[in-house]
């Protein structure tokens, strides 16, 4: 089956010079514009993505075959793991290889799942997406694609708030300290966090599930990454004396060991890893407004971001066009980057925000301190309101006073 949708080229409107001045003094006294302010920007940002989409249909003409496209990427990705697999256990490849190797079609294959969640394959064929979520699952070794969904399209609607419960699981708006970089660069870690997205979640969302939900995959990759720590140490000489449990470690185990980790466990930590990062510092988070795509992200296409991109398929770079317009596979994405990026970058959106790190994720400077000793004083102050009330409704309300 193709795809078949018919969309019409149509006319962008050329940002003005009173906009950008607009824009600018917005930026000077760090406020934030409303949307309808923004309203032509971000529809001719649309239209430009979309008419790019047009122009690609109309000259390649294989691109409407989007199911075959994704069916046929599904497919070498999984041969390439499959092979990359038997060559290292045949001893052809250095582990120093194959972990870059094994991360690149596992890139892919996150690709392809994140298309699968936005229906953009086997649209009338469930059971084809249940089948491929179901691999993807399992070579990704992460949460259920089919929970991912949900907190996937939730990101959509609550990008850079409180309840974009995916963009915080890998440490959005955090500071840049320890429990950060872990966050970013270890996926076990997330435990930590979990306790403060619950209690900005409490009505529609249940990290008990989460934590049920990641058991098939999660706990066997961090059963695995200790094993994996362990036999390092333990053939370094690095044991806590006689007693360290290490030493109870059977010998027979370790090749399974190193050969999981090597076609598994790290391959995977460093897609993750490199995802997370790009993820993590191309979205704005905690100080944007609601509902406007304008500040939800930034563009990241600095060279020395390269090595981040090549394993997350130049996400940094790209994310911002799939805010913008959400149904187009991930190849197309690519294929429209520059057309779509020079427009962004006409319209006044960010490229290569560094100091986003700074902020942590904030689109304005803030007083941090400031703001979380005024937040203590309100919660303070609601406890204290909701006290009260309890007495008066334990004692009776009293008269007039
Ligand atoms: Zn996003
Ligand atoms: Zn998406």
């Amino acid at each position: 089956m193709s795809d078949t949708r018919v969309v019409k080229v149509r006319a962008v409107e050329k940002v003005t010079e009173e906009q950008l001045e607009k824009y600018n003094r917005a930026q000077g006294e760090s406020a934030f514009l409303t949307e309808k302010d923004l309203r032509s920007s971000i529809k001719s940002i649309r239209q430009t993505i979309k008419n790019e989409e047009v122009r690609l249909r109309l000259k390649y003409k294989w691109l409407q075959h989007q199911n075959m496209i994704g069916l046929i990427t599904f497919m070498l990705s999984l041969i390439s793991l499959v092979m990359i697999g038997i060559m290292y256990i045949k001893r052809r490849i250095h582990w120093g290889f194959v972990v870059p190797m094994m991360a690149l079609p596992g890139s892919i294959m996150h690709e392809i799942e994140h298309d699968l969640i936005h229906n953009l394959y086997f649209k009338s064929k469930q059971w084809v997406q249940h089948a491929m979520f179901f691999v993807i699952w399992f070579t990704k070794m992460s949460i259920p694609p089919w929970y991912r969904k949900m907190l996937h399209l939730r990101h959509h609607v609550v990008s850079g708030q409180r309840r974009d419960i995916e963009e915080r699981l890998i440490g959005l708006g955090m500071p840049l300290g320890w429990l950060r970089w872990i966050v970013t660069l270890n996926p076990f870690t997330v435990t930590l966090i979990l306790g403060d997205i619950q209690k900005d979640n409490k009505k529609d969302w249940n990290k008990d599930k989460l934590v049920l939900a990641s058991i098939p995959t999660i706990i066997p990759l961090v059963v695995l990454w200790h094993l994996l720590l362990s036999f390092i140490r333990l053939q370094l000489g690095l044991t806590m004396g006689a007693y360290d449990p290490v030493h109870y470690l059977p010998l027979w185990l370790w090749p399974y060991v190193r050969d999981a980790s090597v076609l598994i466990l790290l391959p995977n930590l460093l897609r993750q890893a490199c995802l997370n990062l790009m993820a993590s510092y191309s979205h704005y988070y905690g100080d944007i407004p609601q509902n406007n795509v304008y500040y939800q992200n930034q563009i990241i296409d600095h060279w020395l971001m390269y090595p981040f991109q090549l394993f997350c398929f130049n996400f940094g770079a790209t994310h911002i066009f799939h805010h913008f317009i959400p149904n187009q596979p991930f190849y197309l994405r690519q294929m429209l980057s520059k057309k779509a990026k020079e427009e962004c970058v006409a319209h006044g959106i960010r490229r290569n925000d560094f100091g986003i790190v700074r902020r942590n994720n904030r689109y304005f400077e803030h007083d941090e301190e400031r703001e979380e000793e005024e937040e203590k004083l309100l919660a303070q102050f609601e406890e204290e309101e909701l006290k009260m009330m309890h007495d008066a409704q334990d004692n009776g309300l009293p008269d007039e006073q």
